[in-house]
């Protein structure tokens, strides 16, 4: 096997059954700007991933290694599968969330509210009824570092959700200054939403908010603070079978259980925004960090995706 023993932090015992002393850690690809947005197809073992600020979108497999998928890749940001195992992306440069098509083209899915334009949609998850949630912060306007400087139409950011079968688009929550990652627990009663503005913790901190999924899976409600990042922000996560949450944070990924107890950490030489469960079996964690991607085998699944 090849890598490097992981270095890890253990506060918890049950982190050792998650995250085993000696796990491998491999470097897969580097050279990116910003890194982001993971995306695991099961059909190819395969990541799509992000350069943001590259405006690259890369593709990587265990048999070919890294290569560039799209550039300029529309400053995109997050991925993840829709119902039919089609990519979704988040790409700033056309402020939209557009869809993967068999003849290679990359179509929209939505990139407007009432007529007015998104943000800069940042991340997403598609939920088992086929509704996309996502969250719409401003970074890819606020300058030209990963998209485009433009003023914001819609004078917030906010966690939305497109329902399928309607086409509606509806804001789910304004409770978040900067809306960023989400995910949800496996039975999807909780949707988890990080806020990355460090706006709203009493020294600057960010945070992850936990909301109540209901009305059939329609809204949310009950926001309340998950976990407090130290160091960093929970730019992007996954949540694993057992309702573990894998966030990236400053100094690597941390991991809390369903309640928000911090059991362990993977540290990594650089800053991670985001990552994805993968492999044949599902328990390799890929792992977007500043100008890498990088995996680590762990001792858990992450949660299933049943369309795939
Ligand atoms: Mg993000």
């Amino acid at each position: 096997m090849q890598g490097q023993p992981v270095q890890r932090v253990v506060f918890d015992e049950r982190f050792e059954r998650l995250v085993p002393a000696g796990a491998r850690l491999e470097h897969l690809a580097s050279g990116a700007a910003w890194a982001e947005g993971p995306v695991y197809l099961p059909d190819e073992d395969a990541v799509i991933w992000s350069d943001v600020r590259g405006d690259r979108v890369h593709r990587w497999t265990a048999s070919a290694g890294d290569a560039a998928l799209f550039t300029p890749g529309d400053f995109a940001n997050g991925h993840t599968l829709d119902r039919d195992g089609r990519v979704l992306a988040c790409e700033h440069g056309r402020r939209r969330i557009a869809r993967y098509e068999a003849d290679g083209t990359r179509t929209t899915v939505v990139d407007r509210h009432e007529n007015r334009r998104l943000n800069s949609p940042n991340d997403l998850v598609v939920a088992s009824d086929g509704a996309v949630w996502f969250t719409d912060p401003p970074y890819g306007i606020l300058d030209d570092t990963e998209g485009h400087a433009a003023e914001s139409e819609l004078g917030g950011c906010f966690v939305f959700r497109l329902d399928r079968d309607t086409g509606r688009l509806t804001i789910a929550s304004d409770a978040m200054v900067h809306p960023n990652g989400l995910a949800f627990s496996p039975d999807e009663s909780v949707l988890y939403v990080s806020d990355t503005s460090g706006a709203r913790i009493e020294g600057g901190h960010h945070h992850i908010l936990a909301f109540d999924v209901v009305d059939g899976g329609r809204r949310l409600a009950n926001p309340r603070t998950f976990a407090v990042m130290k160091p960093g922000f929970a730019d992007g996560f996954r949540v694993d079978v057992e309702g573990n949450v894998w966030t990236s944070a400053g100094d690597g990924i941390h991991v809390l259980d369903p309640r928000g107890v911090e059991l362990g950490r993977i540290l990594l030489p650089e800053t991670a925004s985001n990552c994805v469960f993968g492999g044949p079996d599902g328990r390799r964690l890929f792992i977007t960090a500043t100008s890498s991607l990088w995996s680590v085998e762990v001792g858990v699944r992450g949660v299933a995706t049943p369309w795939v």
